[in-house]
């Protein structure tokens, strides 16, 4: 497997080098909005310190990651009136992974409604909305 790149998208965001919509972070995890959301409220949530994925991170990462995903699917669901939540979580580019920084993607879902296609880029000003319901919720 590479090894990780700290200069990847997500690395910049936690050095604070490029923006990013802020939902929470504590002292192991980070979690922000998606830009090209697939699903109305999307968020990623990644550690603080550097893997790849689920294949290098440590159980203390995994671990880490998780509890901040149990907090903000919760919050998600009051937030956006969900009816549920699906998590994702893609290693490597032949399981699906662009960004090469371990993240879960937390899709808040409403019953009946498809997912959307990845890689469309949202609309900036619904986002940060979306952001500041997720925070209220918290
Ligand atoms: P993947 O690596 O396939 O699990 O997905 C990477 C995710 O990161 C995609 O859903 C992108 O929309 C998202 N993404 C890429 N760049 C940014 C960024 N600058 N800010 C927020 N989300 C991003």
């Amino acid at each position: 497997m590479p090894s990780y790149d700290s200069e990847n998208v997500f690395a910049k965001i936690l050095k604070g080098d490029i923006p990013s919509f802020k939902v929470f972070e504590d002292d192991l995890t980070y979690c922000f909005m998606d830009i090209m959301p697939r699903s109305n409220g999307h968020c990623l949530v990644i550690p603080k310190t550097p893997c790849r994925n689920l294949l290098d991170a440590s159980p203390a990462q995994l671990a880490a990651c998780i509890a901040t995903a149990n907090k903000i699917a919760n919050a998600a669901m009051s937030a956006f009136s969900a009816d549920g939540v699906t998590l994702q979580q893609f290693s490597e580019a032949a399981g699906g992974q662009e960004v090469f920084h371990l993240h879960f993607h937390i899709l808040p879902r409403i019953e009946g409604k498809a997912m959307g296609p990845a890689g469309v880029m949202g609309d900036m000003a619904v986002i940060k909305e979306n952001a500041e319901k997720l925070k209220a919720a918290l």
